[in-house]
């Protein structure tokens, strides 16, 4: 695999401490395999770049609707409707054209280089405080091919890897990427299978199957798993410590909740997308701290961070 292998980024977020060690450059990948109703990042999930359309930025000026080669536009008084099974992801011309930035597009395509190049930028950052790159998304074992070229390019260059993941991939797949890996953070959404997928679509036996595999295969990568806690599907104490032991089972280096927060919520808008979940706006603070004590009872180092 070489440097010129492409894939689709919806972001790359500098100067992260809370993605593994030290201080790190986030890449996150389009495409996941999971619809979590709480989901924070949206434009994450369909593999393709994606139209987004911000009303309150719209001046009304027409000039998407003139430009739009599918005629997938109409200018109406409520503004811009989009007919997404005419737009095609490959194009840009009414991002392009736009004068207010109403519309813009989630992901493009970069190289393995030109992704390197942007991480290489903070180098001074990481030789500093033991950090690195970090893979995420979505989900990065859904563009494989990308994220080994990554991994490949970073280790050539001598940059530390990590990566976020949720588990639901081919056990060959996780096993091939796992081989080039530095440090891996794993989510853990909840250990009932029927729990699991009506909260995200899809059991987790794959999920566990692949966590146990990986520990298997590499006893010695760095293992840190993470749970998000949503109130009403897992801010729950007794799934809590199940968690906690199985970390301890695969002599995990640390383990972490993240509290729900709601801060994808307008993204769902622009994308002409309805946001699901529909309990508390927060988890209860005294349920999240007593979560929170008992986490760091077992690991320490386990901070509650606000995830974005
Ligand atoms: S991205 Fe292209 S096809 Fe899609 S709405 Fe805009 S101009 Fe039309
Ligand atoms: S080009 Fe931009 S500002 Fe003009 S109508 Fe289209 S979305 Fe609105």
């Amino acid at each position: 695999m070489s440097e010129q292998t492409s894939g689709t980024v919806f972001n790359i977020q500098h100067y992260s401490v809370h993605d593994g060690p030290g201080i790190r450059t986030l890449i996150f990948l389009k495409g996941c395999p999971l619809r979590c109703l709480w989901c924070s990042n949206p434009e994450s999930q369909a593999r393709m770049p994606q139209l987004a359309y911000n009303v309150t930025k719209c001046v009304g000026c027409g000039r998407c609707v003139a430009a739009c080669p599918q005629k997938a536009l109409e200018l109406h008084e409520d503004g811009i409707h989009i007919d997404r099974k005419l737009c095609l992801p490959s194009c840009r011309i009414c991002s392009d054209t736009c004068p207010g930035k109403a519309l813009t597009h989630y992901g493009k395509s970069m190289s393995v280089k030109e992704v390197l190049d942007k991480v290489e930028a903070d180098e001074l950052f990481y030789a500093r405080s033991g950090g690195g790159l970090t893979l995420s998304g979505g989900e990065p074992l859904m563009q494989s091919e990308f994220t080994l070229a990554i991994l490949e390019a970073a280790e050539h260059r001598a940059i530390h890897t990590a990566m976020e993941s949720c588990g639901q991939a081919d056990e060959e797949t996780i096993l091939a990427i796992c081989a080039k890996l530095d440090y891996l953070l794993f989510d853990i959404k909840h250990l009932d299978s029927d729990a699991h997928r009506r909260a995200t679509g899809v059991g987790n036996e794959r999920i566990l199957r692949n966590l146990e595999a990986v520990r298997s295969a590499y006893p010695r990568l760095p293992i840190h798993l993470r749970t998000p806690i949503i109130p009403g599907i897992n801010d729950d104490e007794s799934l809590i410590r199940r968690i906690l032991s199985l970390a301890q089972s695969l002599d995990a280096v640390n383990y972490e909740i993240l509290p729900y927060h709601r801060m994808g919520e307008q993204k769902y808008h622009y994308l002409g997308r309805q946001y699901l979940y529909e309990g508390p706006e927060q988890v209860n603070p005294e349920k999240l701290a007593s979560l929170q004590s008992l986490v760091v009872s077992v690991y320490p180092n386990a901070l509650a961070t606000q995830k974005g």
